[in-house]
């Protein structure tokens, strides 16, 4: 970049919770920054607003419906409008230094993977990305030279904590979890946990499907396979903590005894601002961390009996293989029938276990093509279907 050359930034999923963030930290820096392309799912009007506010020269949609409201909300305004998977494909190749993968579920990944694929930095918030096509995803970025710049908040405290250091001197990493809003709930109330009560999340605001991740732990199973291949982790080396307090976001223990640790405010911004600035750092508009003013950080291990999904998460992970795959996507279909009540807070990890169950082992191989890892996702997303319209359990 030459001097005084403004960086492209796009981002992948930008009227979400992560995107505006994203968005938001780079309008704070018009000198710094532009952005060249955004998307989004369904939301003409919002995702032609936010082009048009934040100078993109394309939008795209992936809901080809859309497509006429966002080219009229566009018109005369010289910002290109497309829609459709394509469009979105296009987007992610786009000349950009940095393109944030912020779409919510395996719908990422192939957008996400375009990305990755012309190199460069891709600032990756999009997990569920990895769970279902980890080794490939980390592969195509290899071979492409790309950099991928964690934005989950534990990903990017274990980048900051791991630095320089060689992953043989590497005992264990940690990801935090703050045990979400039913931390404390007995068994008998989880039961009956409404969306609206899972949504409330104590110290993060973000989208829905991560919302509901977090209060089944979920999340963090999810996390630690992310952790997994980001870093090369083997699975027998990750841990988790509940950490209520969400201040301490990432721990990496030394063969030497030596711990280090990422702290910050719960604020989303301040891991994007690293992925956005990365190598360097920039100043952002986030609450400071002040030790003196908290009253205390509290620790204590993840139950698991409570919270099954983080066990079959676990187990998944320690398969390897297609397994990761068939439990994101079958996690997908199963919170999205928990917000339209058609199934109760148990029955997710329920419907998880029934359909990594019933895929033979035989056909549980890693994906080793973006088409291996959708063809998958696709089974394990009708076999989810069936198990959820089986179970004759009314909704809360
Ligand atoms: P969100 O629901 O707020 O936003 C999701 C974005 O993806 C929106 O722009 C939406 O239009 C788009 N989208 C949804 N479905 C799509 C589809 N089928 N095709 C194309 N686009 C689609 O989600 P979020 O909370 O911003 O999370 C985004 C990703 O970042 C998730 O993978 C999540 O796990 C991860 N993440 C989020 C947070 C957070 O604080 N929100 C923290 C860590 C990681
Ligand atoms: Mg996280």
């Amino acid at each position: 970049m030459n001097a005084g050359e403004r960086e492209a930034v796009t981002v992948l999923g930008a009227t979400g919770s992560v995107g505006l963030n994203t968005l938001d930290l780079i309008a704070r820096q018009p000198d710094r920054f532009r952005v060249e392309a955004v998307t989004a799912n369904r939301n003409a009007l919002k995702l032609a607003e936010l082009a048009r506010s934040h100078g993109a020269r394309f939008a795209a949609i992936a809901d080809p419906a859309a497509y006429r409201e966002l080219k009229s909300a566009l018109a005369g305004t010289g910002i290109q409008a497309a829609a459709g998977p394509a469009a979105l494909i296009e987007a992610a190749q786009r000349p950009a230094a940095r393109v944030m993968a912020a779409i919510v579920g395996a719908a990422g990944l192939a957008p996400a993977l375009a990305a990755v694929e012309r190199g460069g930095m891709v600032l990756l918030a999009n997990k569920e990305c990895l769970v279902c096509a980890g080794q490939y995803f980390m592969e195509a970025a290899a071979k492409a030279n790309a950099r991928i710049l964690p934005v989950d908040s534990e990903h990017s405290a274990i980048f900051q904590a791991l630095a320089a250091d060689r992953l043989s001197a590497v005992e264990a990493v940690t990801l935090t979890a703050s045990g979400g809003p039913f931390r404390d709930w007995p068994a008998e109330r989880l039961a009956h946990a409404r969306p609206e009560e899972a949504i409330c999340h104590p110290n993060w605001a973000m989208g829905a499907k991560i919302s509901i991740d977090s209060a089944t732990l979920m999340n963090k199973g999810l996390e630690l396979i992310e952790a997994h291949h980001l870093f090369s982790v083997p699975p027998d080396r990750l841990r988790v903590l509940v950490h209520p307090e969400s201040i301490v976001h990432g721990l990496v223990a030394f063969t030497d005894g030596s711990v280090i640790a990422q702290m910050a405010p719960p604020d989303m911004r301040i891991p994007i601002a690293y992925s956005l600035s990365w190598p360097e750092r920039m100043s952002a508009p986030t609450p400071r961390l002040d030790l003196a003013d908290l009253a205390g950080l509290t620790f204590e291990a993840p139950d698991l009996a409570r919270f099954p999904a983080l066990r079959i998460a676990l187990a998944a992970l320690r398969e390897g293989g297609g397994a990761p795959t068939v439990l994101n996507a079958a996690n997908e279909v199963a919170v999205a029938a928990y917000l339209n009540k058609r199934i109760s807070f148990p029955h997710i990890a329920m419907i998880v276990e029934q359909v990594l169950n019933g895929v033979p082992s035989g056909d549980m191989c890693e994906p080793s093509a973006l088409e291996d890892a959708l063809a998958l996702d696709a089974r394990a997303r009708e076999m989810a279907d069936t198990a959820i319209r089986a179970s004759l359990i009314q909704a809360v």
